[in-house]
């Protein structure tokens, strides 16, 4: 039997999980970041990878064949010819980028993906101002640096985390106006996800008690990583997410972009993963229930019967997708006085603004809606889900797995197949 591991670089934490040849998990292992006081983000994300790797049980760690780890996307780094942070790595949702957008929009097309103030080039050019480039020599994404840590090459990373970089997902190459910026500073050679790209370092194989011939494979993003883990493959399958936000992703043999509807399509193999986020989601229903409340409500709800209530569920106005309207007013009342019905009206308006998100991709020349996978705090509700099925009028079903880390553990298994 050998064995696979994938690692996850969250936003709440690290996790590793290990699979076997058919792919079912045999042991996982978690890292918690510390909730505040953190000064040293790369020494904890480094202290993060090898404790991870301690906790795996020493006799699945001797039968590791390749390895593979995803990043939050668009956290960044500068590091010099030997791989050392140079600076502090700039995360997710920095928006210091925005000082450098107009700079940015004279040369990217208009409406590219890069025109966004937390895009990696926004980052990278906000970096390239900074006292600390002179000492730079490589650009990497979170998840390239501690790739990097296991197999010892630098400048490598996978066209998931390159695409808010400008890389050409299309045409597998950084497009010219990129080039001709000129920064000074070299670009990761971008790999598909899964790509073996080398074996471990010989000491870190010999502190671990790891394969000396264990690859180490080209990464992913979270949110790619979490769609990996559901299990959808075939175009027409989705994932919808119903955590804080309401985030839908459909595969398509189409690429889909819409900058206005913040659409924009990842490349997964020959097929594409369009996506598009609506700010409506479990954080309002947070904010009029508790957990426990949800779930006693919801079994008192009747699914099979529509309610009349149309909500726009919003905790602040605007929304992007499927509405663009940056001041769309949050639409909550009338609020019966029955919370049962209240809630009801709410699961009800947001499987229609779901649905609607679904159309709207289909509008767009993605593949017909086939089959929609669950994931996120949402998906345990029973209620909801029969709901959601009203509306979208296709089978609707949880995924197994949710954890982008056993996403990520399926990208070491391709990589050993390739
Ligand atoms: P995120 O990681 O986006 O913050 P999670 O996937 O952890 O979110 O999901 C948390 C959300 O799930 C909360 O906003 C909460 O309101 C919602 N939630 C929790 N339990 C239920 C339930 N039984 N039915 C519907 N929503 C729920």
């Amino acid at each position: 039997m050998n064995f696979y591991l994938g690692i996850d670089f969250g936003t709440s934490g690290a996790r590793a999980v290990v699979i076997d040849d058919a792919a079912c998990i045999q042991a996982e292992a978690k890292y918690p970041w510390a909730s505040s006081g953190v000064s040293d983000w790369v020494t904890a994300w480094q202290t993060a990878l090898l404790t991870l790797l301690t906790k795996i049980p020493e006799e699945l760690r001797r039968k590791i064949k390749a390895i593979a780890i995803n990043g939050t996307s668009s956290t960044v780094l500068l590091v010099d010819a030997l791989g050392k942070p140079v600076d502090a790595p700039l995360f997710y949702n920095d928006g210091r980028g925005s000082s450098v957008l107009e700079q940015l929009r004279s040369f990217a097309p208009a409406n590219h993906t890069v025109l966004s103030a937390t895009s990696s080039l926004a980052k990278l050019l906000w970096m390239s101002q900074q006292p600390s480039f002179a000492e730079a020599q490589y650009f990497l994404h979170q998840a390239d640096w501690l790739a990097f840590l296991l197999h010892g090459q630098l400048a490598i990373s996978d066209y998931h985390n390159a695409l808010k970089l400008g890389y050409d997902v299309e045409e597998l190459k950084y497009p010219e106006w990129l080039e001709n910026l000129q920064i000074p500073i070299q670009l990761p050679k971008v790999l598909p996800p899964g790509t073996p790209i080398g074996e471990l370092r010989p000491e870190i194989a010999a502190n671990f008690g790891l394969p000396v011939d264990c690859l180490v494979c080209a990464g992913t993003t979270d949110s790619i990583a979490a769609f990996l883990a559901s299990g959808a493959k075939l175009p027409g399958e989705a994932v919808t997410s119903l955590g804080s936000t309401l985030v839908i992703k459909l595969l398509s043999r189409t690429r889909i972009e819409n900058s206005q509807y913040g659409i924009y399509s990842h490349r997964l193999g020959d097929l594409w993963l369009a996506g598009g986020a609506s700010n409506t989601g479990g954080a309002v229903l947070k904010h009029f229930f508790t957990d426990t409340e949800l779930e006693s409500f919801s079994r008192q709800i009747n699914a099979s019967t529509a309610s009349d209530l149309n909500y726009y569920p919003l905790l602040q106005p605007g929304d992007r997708f499927p509405i663009n309207d940056p001041h769309l007013p949050p639409r909550l009342t009338p609020r019966p006085d029955n919370p049962v019905e209240f809630l009801h009206g709410l699961l009800e308006s947001i499987a229609r603004i779901e649905a609607q998100g679904y159309k709207l991709l289909q509008q767009m020349q993605a593949d017909q809606l086939s089959r929609v996978y669950t994931a996120g705090g949402g998906a345990a509700n029973e209620t909801w889900t029969a709901i959601r099925q009203r509306y979208l009028k296709v089978p609707v079903v949880s995924s197994v797995n949710t954890e982008a880390a056993y996403g990520t553990a399926l990208l070491a298994i391709q990589g050993v197949e390739k």
